[in-house]
């Protein structure tokens, strides 16, 4: 079977391990350049973006994670989306690059900042969705192609082999957004 690689430095990896595993697939925790080359595809969870830039950068994952994204597929869930956008604001922010999508951090606001609500998906169908101080997607490149929406700005998106969500679904019933991405291992 084909591994699908959590990066674990950070945020809530675990509930994604379980999540791939409600999916039918193999989920590794990864750590290090060495268990990251082991894998088929790389999911970045949720957490502090600030935060996980900073522990990539100190494990030494940098660019193994670039090299990895340029034939591999990687999906970011909410802080993980935020690393792999080409830009980043508010505050701006370093990032990774590998997705033509621009994010706002933090764009709901402090006072509803994290919420359970139904978004719509690409077939017509509903999803629930958690957000937790998520970004919003401001801007997507002639590349990307938007798979879910909330009050009209694209939460689910993909590029190539590459998925992000600004929300949650590892902490939801709801396996279609982890089975599209292990279908790409
Ligand atoms: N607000 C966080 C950030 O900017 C992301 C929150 C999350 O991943 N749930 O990194």
């Amino acid at each position: 079977m084909k591994t699908c690689g959590i990066l674990a430095l950070q945020g809530d990896f675990e509930a994604h391990a379980q999540a791939v595993q409600r999916a039918g697939g193999h989920a590794v925790q990864v750590r290090t350049p060495l268990e990251l080359a082991a894998c088929h595809g790389l999911i970045i969870p949720g957490g502090e973006s600030t935060t996980m830039l900073k522990l990539l950068a100190f494990e030494g994952l940098t660019a193994p994670l670039l090299a990895f994204a340029a034939d591999k597929p990687v999906y970011g869930t909410c802080a993980g989306a935020i690393l792999l956008a080409k830009q980043v604001t508010h505050p701006a922010q370093a990032s990774l690059g590998v997705l033509d999508i621009s994010v706002e951090r933090n764009a709901y606001g402090r006072q509803i900042d994290s919420r359970i609500s139904r978004v719509t998906v690409k077939d017509q169908s509903e999803m629930e969705a958690v957000f937790i101080r998520a970004p919003i997607i401001r801007s997507t490149g002639p590349a990307v192609t938007i798979l879910a929406w909330y009050q009209g700005d694209p939460v689910w998106i993909e590029q190539g082999s590459h998925m992000a969500t600004t929300f949650h679904p590892e902490l939801t019933a709801d396996i279609r957004v982890h089975q599209r991405f292990l279908s790409r291992l």
